[in-house]
């Protein structure tokens, strides 16, 4: 419903707080912010859903009993669907910890009320850091370009190409998750870290450095009137 930060505020990544109880939800957007986080608050688990798919964020607060959709529910079809960005869960006492740590449903971490906000962000900032070291440790390859994000090399076929730190990290950003479109202000967000209309013709310079770079491999696809997309295209396969 609301969203709170500036550029700079949002420098740690965005958290989209799913929370119907308005002073819980008020607390944790503040501390969230005031730690450097941008903070996006809905109050019942359709909405918060629909915003993840909006969004993107780099880590969700869920609140368990939710009007509705519950939160368990939200995390499991986002995990259904394939999304797998962090979840912290906010429990009530009374609510099982077993079941939603226990049970496969694809919980980081979880905190049960009533909490301290300063917890609240050392969670998130550790569930984000977890997040951000266990994947990708295989190189990934799309074509002829391979990543290796551990080394943060970029090869075509064997020979390796020298990009700057953006560089990388929006190849690294779109080879993720192959297939799916970014708008440019997504990736400014997610890459850069911080939101700005104006901001966004930097993707596209980016992308056209990158792509300058990656030659006739380039698997960066240009989604008219949307951002970018990485493709397993039969132009970027090498020849048989
Ligand atoms: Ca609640």
């Amino acid at each position: 419903m609301s969203t709170a930060g500036t550029a700079a505020g949002r420098a740690r990544g965005l958290v989209l707080v799913v929370e119907d109880e308005p002073a819980i939800a008020d607390v944790v957007r503040l501390n969230l912010a005031k730690a450097g986080y941008g903070v996006h608050v809905e109050h019942d688990g359709e909405r918060g859903l629909a915003a993840v798919e909006r969004l993107r964020p780099a880590a969700i607060i869920l609140d368990v009993g939710l009007p509705g959709l519950a939160g368990d529910e939200v995390c499991r079809r986002l995990r259904a669907g394939g999304d797998w960005t962090p979840v912290l869960f906010v429990t009530a006492r009374d609510d099982a910890v077993d079941r939603i740590v226990g049970l496969e449903m694809g919980a980081d971490d979880y905190v049960t009320k009533p909490f301290s906000p300063r917890e609240l962000v050392a969670r998130v900032t550790g569930v984000l850091r977890r997040a951000q070291g266990v994947p990708d440790a295989a190189p990934q390859r799309v074509g002829r370009v391979t990543l290796d994000a551990v080394r943060r090399r970029v090869f075509v076929g064997s020979a390796e190409i020298a990009l700057t730190a953006t560089e990388f990290d929006l190849l690294a950003h779109l080879m993720r998750r192959p297939g799916r479109v970014f708008s440019r202000e997504q990736l400014l967000s997610e890459v850069w870290g911080y939101s700005s209309v104006a901001g966004t013709r930097t993707v596209d310079v980016h992308v056209a450095q990158l792509r300058a770079k990656l030659g006739g491999a380039s698997p960066i696809r240009t989604v008219r009137g949307v951002g970018y997309a990485v493709e397993h295209s039969s132009a970027a396969e090498p020849s048989p």
